[in-house]
Protein backbone atom coordinates (compact mmCIF):
# COMPACT_ATOMS: atom_id res chain seq x y z
CA UNK A 1 0.00 0.00 0.00
CA UNK A 2 2.79 2.56 1.15
CA UNK A 3 4.73 1.92 -1.76
CA UNK A 4 2.11 2.58 -4.05
CA UNK A 5 1.57 5.94 -2.92
CA UNK A 6 5.32 6.72 -3.54
CA UNK A 7 4.56 5.36 -7.38
CA UNK A 8 1.54 7.40 -7.78
CA UNK A 9 3.35 10.21 -6.46
CA UNK A 10 5.88 9.71 -9.53
CA UNK A 11 2.71 8.67 -12.01
CA UNK A 12 1.07 11.86 -10.86
CA UNK A 13 4.36 14.10 -11.50
CA UNK A 14 4.10 15.50 -7.79
CA UNK A 15 7.78 15.80 -7.63
CA UNK A 16 10.41 13.77 -5.62
CA UNK A 17 10.01 13.38 -1.39
CA UNK A 18 12.67 15.52 -0.58
CA UNK A 19 11.04 18.39 -3.18
CA UNK A 20 8.12 17.90 -1.32
CA UNK A 21 9.07 17.93 2.01
CA UNK A 22 9.76 21.58 2.32
CA UNK A 23 5.85 22.95 0.82
CA UNK A 24 4.48 20.18 3.38
CA UNK A 25 5.90 21.17 6.25
CA UNK A 26 5.13 24.93 5.43
CA UNK A 27 1.10 24.59 4.42
CA UNK A 28 1.16 22.39 7.82
CA UNK A 29 2.81 25.08 10.01
CA UNK A 30 0.26 27.18 8.65
CA UNK A 31 -2.66 25.13 8.75
CA UNK A 32 -1.63 23.69 12.04
CA UNK A 33 0.15 26.48 14.17
CA UNK A 34 -1.51 25.45 17.67
CA UNK A 35 0.25 21.96 16.61
CA UNK A 36 1.73 20.98 20.23
CA UNK A 37 1.77 17.58 22.49
CA UNK A 38 -1.29 17.33 23.89
CA UNK A 39 -0.08 16.05 27.26
CA UNK A 40 0.10 18.19 30.36
CA UNK A 41 3.70 18.43 32.69
CA UNK A 42 5.33 20.51 34.47
CA UNK A 43 8.56 19.08 34.56
CA UNK A 44 11.06 16.25 32.76
CA UNK A 45 9.33 13.71 35.08
CA UNK A 46 5.94 14.42 35.02
CA UNK A 47 6.51 14.54 31.05
CA UNK A 48 8.46 10.80 31.26
CA UNK A 49 5.48 9.40 33.50
CA UNK A 50 2.95 10.94 31.18
CA UNK A 51 4.45 9.62 28.08
CA UNK A 52 4.76 5.98 29.65
CA UNK A 53 1.11 6.70 30.43
CA UNK A 54 -0.46 7.21 26.56
CA UNK A 55 0.81 3.73 25.39
CA UNK A 56 -2.74 2.23 23.78
CA UNK A 57 -4.74 5.31 25.95
CA UNK A 58 -5.77 8.63 24.80
CA UNK A 59 -4.28 12.00 26.12
CA UNK A 60 -7.10 13.46 27.69
CA UNK A 61 -7.39 10.48 29.42
CA UNK A 62 -3.89 10.35 30.66
CA UNK A 63 -4.57 14.21 31.74
CA UNK A 64 -7.44 12.79 33.76
CA UNK A 65 -5.73 10.62 35.88
CA UNK A 66 -2.22 13.11 36.03
CA UNK A 67 -3.94 16.07 37.23
CA UNK A 68 -4.51 13.99 40.60
CA UNK A 69 -1.61 11.81 40.46
CA UNK A 70 1.26 14.68 39.87
CA UNK A 71 -0.46 16.22 43.16
CA UNK A 72 1.08 13.04 44.94
CA UNK A 73 3.71 11.92 43.59
CA UNK A 74 5.99 14.44 43.08
CA UNK A 75 9.77 12.71 42.94
CA UNK A 76 11.26 9.78 41.59
CA UNK A 77 11.12 8.29 45.86
CA UNK A 78 7.32 9.03 45.54
CA UNK A 79 6.77 6.26 43.07
CA UNK A 80 8.60 3.82 45.34
CA UNK A 81 6.85 4.95 48.84
CA UNK A 82 3.91 3.30 47.97
CA UNK A 83 2.74 -0.52 47.71
CA UNK A 84 2.72 -1.38 44.45
CA UNK A 85 -0.95 -2.07 44.25
CA UNK A 86 -1.46 1.74 45.52
CA UNK A 87 0.07 2.73 41.91
CA UNK A 88 -1.65 0.45 40.05
CA UNK A 89 -5.01 2.03 41.72
CA UNK A 90 -3.70 5.37 41.13
CA UNK A 91 -3.21 4.73 37.09
CA UNK A 92 -5.69 2.53 36.66
CA UNK A 93 -8.22 3.82 34.25
CA UNK A 94 -4.99 4.11 31.84
CA UNK A 95 -5.37 0.94 31.39
CA UNK A 96 -2.68 -2.01 31.07
CA UNK A 97 -1.87 -0.62 35.12
CA UNK A 98 0.24 -3.87 36.13
CA UNK A 99 2.40 -3.42 33.38
CA UNK A 100 2.65 0.18 33.89
CA UNK A 101 3.12 0.30 37.11
CA UNK A 102 6.06 -2.25 37.05
CA UNK A 103 7.21 0.06 33.88
CA UNK A 104 7.28 3.61 36.40
CA UNK A 105 8.87 1.91 39.35
CA UNK A 106 11.74 -0.01 37.22
CA UNK A 107 12.30 3.49 35.65
CA UNK A 108 12.23 5.23 39.00
CA UNK A 109 14.86 2.75 40.67
CA UNK A 110 17.06 3.37 37.34
CA UNK A 111 16.69 7.23 37.31
CA UNK A 112 17.49 7.21 41.03
CA UNK A 113 20.54 4.96 40.76
CA UNK A 114 22.05 5.91 37.70
CA UNK A 115 21.00 9.69 37.13
CA UNK A 116 20.63 11.65 40.25
CA UNK A 117 16.87 11.22 40.08
CA UNK A 118 17.09 13.36 37.06
CA UNK A 119 15.40 12.73 33.44
CA UNK A 120 18.35 11.89 31.24
CA UNK A 121 18.29 13.96 27.10
CA UNK A 122 20.13 11.11 25.41
CA UNK A 123 17.92 8.43 23.35
CA UNK A 124 20.49 5.53 23.91
CA UNK A 125 20.09 6.22 28.37
CA UNK A 126 15.96 6.70 27.77
CA UNK A 127 15.78 3.42 25.61
CA UNK A 128 17.31 1.95 28.74
CA UNK A 129 15.09 3.00 31.18
CA UNK A 130 12.15 -0.08 31.99
CA UNK A 131 9.32 0.22 29.47
CA UNK A 132 10.89 2.90 27.80
CA UNK A 133 10.69 2.07 24.05
CA UNK A 134 11.96 3.61 20.96
CA UNK A 135 9.14 5.95 20.68
CA UNK A 136 8.66 7.02 24.24
CA UNK A 137 12.14 7.99 24.14
CA UNK A 138 12.09 9.89 21.15
CA UNK A 139 8.88 12.06 22.21
CA UNK A 140 10.84 12.62 25.55
CA UNK A 141 13.86 13.95 23.84
CA UNK A 142 11.99 16.12 21.13
CA UNK A 143 9.79 17.52 24.48
CA UNK A 144 13.50 18.56 26.17
CA UNK A 145 14.65 19.99 22.99
CA UNK A 146 17.35 17.78 22.40
CA UNK A 147 14.92 15.62 19.33
CA UNK A 148 17.48 12.81 18.11
CA UNK A 149 14.86 11.03 15.88
CA UNK A 150 10.97 11.20 14.50
CA UNK A 151 8.26 10.15 16.35
CA UNK A 152 6.31 7.73 14.47
CA UNK A 153 2.90 6.97 16.03
CA UNK A 154 -0.14 5.69 14.11
CA UNK A 155 -0.90 9.32 12.61
CA UNK A 156 2.31 9.89 11.69
CA UNK A 157 2.96 6.29 9.98
CA UNK A 158 -0.65 6.89 8.17
CA UNK A 159 0.16 10.14 6.85
CA UNK A 160 3.17 9.57 5.84
CA UNK A 161 2.58 6.71 4.07
CA UNK A 162 -0.54 8.56 2.22
CA UNK A 163 1.79 11.03 1.44
CA UNK A 164 4.32 8.77 -0.66
CA UNK A 165 6.99 10.00 1.81
CA UNK A 166 7.93 6.39 2.71
CA UNK A 167 7.49 2.77 1.64
CA UNK A 168 7.64 1.13 4.63
CA UNK A 169 4.83 -0.42 7.27
CA UNK A 170 7.66 -0.83 10.06
CA UNK A 171 7.99 2.63 12.05
CA UNK A 172 11.74 2.38 12.79
CA UNK A 173 12.19 2.02 8.90
CA UNK A 174 9.62 4.67 8.38
CA UNK A 175 11.66 6.98 11.43
CA UNK A 176 14.45 6.61 8.71
CA UNK A 177 12.96 7.48 5.70
CA UNK A 178 11.63 10.42 7.55
CA UNK A 179 15.04 11.36 8.97
CA UNK A 180 16.46 11.42 5.21
CA UNK A 181 14.04 14.02 4.05
CA UNK A 182 12.96 16.09 6.83
CA UNK A 183 15.06 19.03 7.86
CA UNK A 184 16.85 18.34 11.15
CA UNK A 185 15.39 21.85 12.79
CA UNK A 186 12.03 20.24 12.15
CA UNK A 187 12.51 16.58 13.53
CA UNK A 188 10.28 17.40 17.20
CA UNK A 189 7.63 19.67 15.29
CA UNK A 190 6.67 17.35 12.00
CA UNK A 191 5.19 14.50 13.80
CA UNK A 192 2.92 17.44 15.90
CA UNK A 193 1.78 18.22 12.15
CA UNK A 194 1.33 15.21 10.97
CA UNK A 195 -0.65 14.12 14.34
CA UNK A 196 -2.84 17.04 14.30
CA UNK A 197 -3.52 17.06 10.85
CA UNK A 198 -4.50 13.56 10.89
CA UNK A 199 -6.72 14.21 13.51
CA UNK A 200 -8.33 17.34 11.64
CA UNK A 201 -8.66 16.49 8.39
CA UNK A 202 -6.85 13.37 7.09
CA UNK A 203 -9.21 11.07 9.27
CA UNK A 204 -7.94 7.40 8.94
CA UNK A 205 -11.65 6.52 7.57
CA UNK A 206 -12.82 9.29 5.85
CA UNK A 207 -9.63 11.64 4.64
CA UNK A 208 -11.36 15.13 4.03
CA UNK A 209 -9.41 16.09 0.21
CA UNK A 210 -11.21 18.76 -0.47
CA UNK A 211 -10.86 20.55 2.39
CA UNK A 212 -7.15 19.78 2.26
CA UNK A 213 -3.76 22.19 1.77
CA UNK A 214 -1.84 19.43 0.95
CA UNK A 215 -4.19 18.04 -1.83
CA UNK A 216 -1.82 19.26 -4.52
CA UNK A 217 1.02 17.25 -2.99
CA UNK A 218 -0.41 14.21 -2.12
CA UNK A 219 -0.33 10.93 -4.26
CA UNK A 220 -3.39 9.23 -2.43
CA UNK A 221 -5.88 12.49 -2.60
CA UNK A 222 -9.00 11.09 -3.47
CA UNK A 223 -10.29 13.73 -5.51
CA UNK A 224 -7.50 13.18 -8.35
CA UNK A 225 -8.43 9.79 -8.28
CA UNK A 226 -11.95 10.49 -9.01
CA UNK A 227 -10.91 12.83 -11.79
CA UNK A 228 -10.58 11.16 -15.73
CA UNK A 229 -8.41 12.67 -17.99
CA UNK A 230 -4.49 13.73 -18.46
CA UNK A 231 -2.34 14.66 -15.66
CA UNK A 232 -1.57 18.22 -16.26
CA UNK A 233 -5.99 18.79 -16.54
CA UNK A 234 -6.54 16.54 -13.00
CA UNK A 235 -3.75 19.02 -11.46
CA UNK A 236 -5.51 21.86 -12.69
CA UNK A 237 -8.84 21.19 -11.69
CA UNK A 238 -7.80 19.39 -8.53
CA UNK A 239 -5.92 22.99 -7.36
CA UNK A 240 -9.63 24.97 -8.07
CA UNK A 241 -11.72 22.23 -6.47
CA UNK A 242 -9.41 22.29 -3.40
CA UNK A 243 -8.98 25.38 -3.30
CA UNK A 244 -12.55 26.61 -3.19
CA UNK A 245 -13.25 23.61 -1.18
CA UNK A 246 -10.54 25.27 1.93
CA UNK A 247 -11.98 28.58 0.62
CA UNK A 248 -15.57 27.01 1.70
CA UNK A 249 -14.31 25.35 4.90
CA UNK A 250 -12.97 28.97 6.00
CA UNK A 251 -15.69 30.71 5.48
CA UNK A 252 -18.02 27.66 7.61
CA UNK A 253 -15.60 28.02 10.67
CA UNK A 254 -15.22 32.19 10.15
CA UNK A 255 -18.96 31.88 10.39
CA UNK A 256 -19.28 29.67 12.63
S1 LIG B 1 -5.16 14.95 0.22
FE1 LIG B 1 -6.47 13.54 1.33
S2 LIG B 1 -5.26 11.70 1.68
FE2 LIG B 1 -3.82 13.37 1.12
S3 LIG B 1 -3.16 14.26 3.07
FE3 LIG B 1 -4.91 15.43 2.38
S4 LIG B 1 -6.71 14.46 3.35
FE4 LIG B 1 -4.98 13.01 3.47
Amino acid sequence: MARSYVREARRRGLGRRRERIGPIVGRLSDEHADAQIALRFRSDLELLVSVMLSAQTTDTNVNRVTEALFRKYRKPEDYLAVPEEELQRDIYTTGFYRQKTKAIRGTMRVLLEEYDGEVPRRLEDLVRLPGVARKTANVVAAELGHAQGVVVDTHVRRLSQRLGLTRHDDPVKIERDLQRIVPRADWARFPHLLIWHGRRVCNARRPRCDDCALEDLCPSSRLAAALPGPAELRSAELRSSAASGRARAGSRSRSG
